[in-house]
């Protein structure tokens, strides 16, 4: 398997080269040259009884095939563990309200970003012994508050990162796993202004050409922990996979029907990976791509139309406050079989671009979209019903199958991502089952959702607001790239 340019250039890199790239070198995002072919109904069944770990090696090998199974299996083991995860089956799956919640945050910091990456830097490390790289990989990473904390859990000890989250842009938890996270290189930064300002500013710093001489001559490049990196995106694939299983394992579906998913986007990365799974030959009818406010995605699912010239909003569900969808152009790739070139030029030029929406249907796309107060509903709702209690961010995922299913009346099983643990948004989600918490302050609140669930406060942020600030450090937009200086030069 190699990996090719989403917008043209014709260069292929083995799976160790893409995963140390990162992009291609014409601003493209890497994707498989030839998609493995589907697992067929017997492989299905072959495939339904394994652990995690078992069913993650045989979706990785076909994907990262310049890895040997022995080192394949070696990463696993070590990122998909009990050690690692609160849960022995990693992944669980959870049935309320008519659908099934796969919950992808029993890892290291309550959010699924854990899912690749405590993955990811187990591949990186080995990809540059393949590669033969000379230099020190330094991860530069902005991230809208979930993404930061997970790369610094999943990067410690192997290489150094610097995270730059939005100054106002993350809930008090999110900020707080990143400026009291413990460990040899590593740094967290607030830039002042929004996610797409801290991304834009980390982007640029990527771009800068003189900049990445300045630090070759150092011995050092840059990487990134961004869902656009293919180390991010495949182990991804798998969950999809597992979450499918379970419910063919407890007599919910019959192996081979079809079920829908329906998974809270942001940057485009967790939906096309079940995208990537249903190409895989998993039985699946309906994407459902779930927007909050900032429904750029569901808009152009309706419309077929890409307009992100608009106000980006900050809401209960920070991390899918996002306007450029990055991965959305692996999907344009995959299903126009054309280059994204034109369409991404057009959106750096413009702001904007149009895309036959027919094709996206044909694909079993829809885009649905909540506000605040749908989700905050859906929340108390749901918690009323069922004594399940969700995230915000699951939240808008939930609100919009059932508005799915009410539209079409679809009686498909569905399993909806459950992307964080409610514990990171106390705060969010105890005002939204009562008001009389709005008040309260989020450590309360923690404890006050543990008591709810009759249960304890999750070791990952238990007393986390009695442990010391490590990194306290701001930055301006324009100011991301002098922080990266400095912070190396105190360092050589
Ligand atoms: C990152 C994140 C999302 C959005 O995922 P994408 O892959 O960017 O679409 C949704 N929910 C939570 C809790 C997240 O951390």
């Amino acid at each position: 398997m190699e990996y090719i340019s989403t917008r043209g250039d014709s260069a292929a890199y083995l799976p160790s080269e893409a995963l140390i790239k990162g992009l291609a070198d014409d601003g493209g995002l890497f994707v498989p040259k030839g998609f493995p072919a589907p697992f067929d109904e017997k492989a299905l069944k072959s495939l339904a009884d394994k652990d995690y770990g078992q069913l993650a090696l045989e979706i990785l090998r076909l994907f990262f095939t310049d890895f040997t199974e022995t080192e394949l299996k070696a990463c696993i083991d070590g990122a998909y563990n009990t050690e690692k995860f609160d849960d022995p089956q990693i992944a669980p799956l959870v049935k309320a309200g008519g659908a099934y919640f796969l919950e992808l945050f029993h890892g290291a910091t309550l959010a699924f970003k854990d899912m690749a990456l405590s993955l990811h830097p187990r591949l990186m490390k080995l990809a540059a012994q393949k590669t033969g790289l000379d230099k020190r990989i330094l991860i530069l990473t902005a991230t809208s508050g979930d993404t930061g904390k997970a790369a610094m859990e999943g990067f410690c000890g192997v290489y150094p990162v610097l995270v730059f989250y939005p100054k106002d842009g993350v809930s008090r938890v999110q900020e707080l796993q990143m400026t009291t996270q413990e460990g040899e290189g590593l740094a967290a930064c607030a830039v002042r202004g929004n996610f797409d300002d801290a991304q834009t500013a980390v982007k640029s710093v990527f771009a800068d050409k003189h900049f990445a001489e300045e630090l070759a001559s150092m011995g050092v490049i840059l990487s990134s922990a961004n869902s656009i990196n293919i180390g991010r995106l495949i182990p991804q694939i798998v969950y999809y996979f597992y979450g499918y299983f379970q419910l063919v394992n407890g007599g919910e579906v019959e192996l081979g029907e079809k079920v829908d998913f329906c998974v809270p986007t942001g940057n485009f990365g967790n939906i096309l990976a079940a995208y990537y799974a249903k190409k895989l030959g998993l039985p699946v009818k309906t994407l459902i791509c779930a927007s909050n406010e900032n429904k750029v995605l569901a808009d152009f699912f309706n419309s077929g139309i890409y307009d992100a010239k608009r106000e980006l909003y900050v809401t209960n569900s920070p991390s899918m406050d996002i306007l450029i969808s990055s991965n959305l152009e692996r999907l344009l790739y995959h299903v126009s079989g054309e280059p994204t070139k034109s369409l991404m030029e057009s959106l750096a030029a413009t702001g904007a671009f149009r895309f036959d929406k027919k094709t996206l249907e044909n694909e079993g796309f829809i885009g649905l979209f909540a506000d605040e107060t749908q989700s905050a509903d859906a929340i108390a709702e749901l918690y009323e019903e069922t004594g399940y209690i969700m995230d915000t961010h699951t939240a808008v995922a939930y609100d919009a199958y059932m508005r799915y299913k009410e539209m079409t009346g679809s009686n498909t099983k569905t399993i909806i991502t459950s992307t964080a643990s409610p514990f990171k948004f106390a705060k969010s989600v105890m005002s939204a089952i009562d008001m009389k918490y709005a008040k309260a302050d989020d450590f309360a609140l923690i404890k006050e959702l543990a008591e709810l669930l009759a249960g304890d406060v999750p070791a990952q942020i238990d007393g986390i607001e009695c442990k010391p600030v490590l990194h306290d450090n701001t930055c301006d937009k324009n100011g991301v790239k002098e922080f990266v200086e400095k912070w190396l030069n105190d360092r050589l």
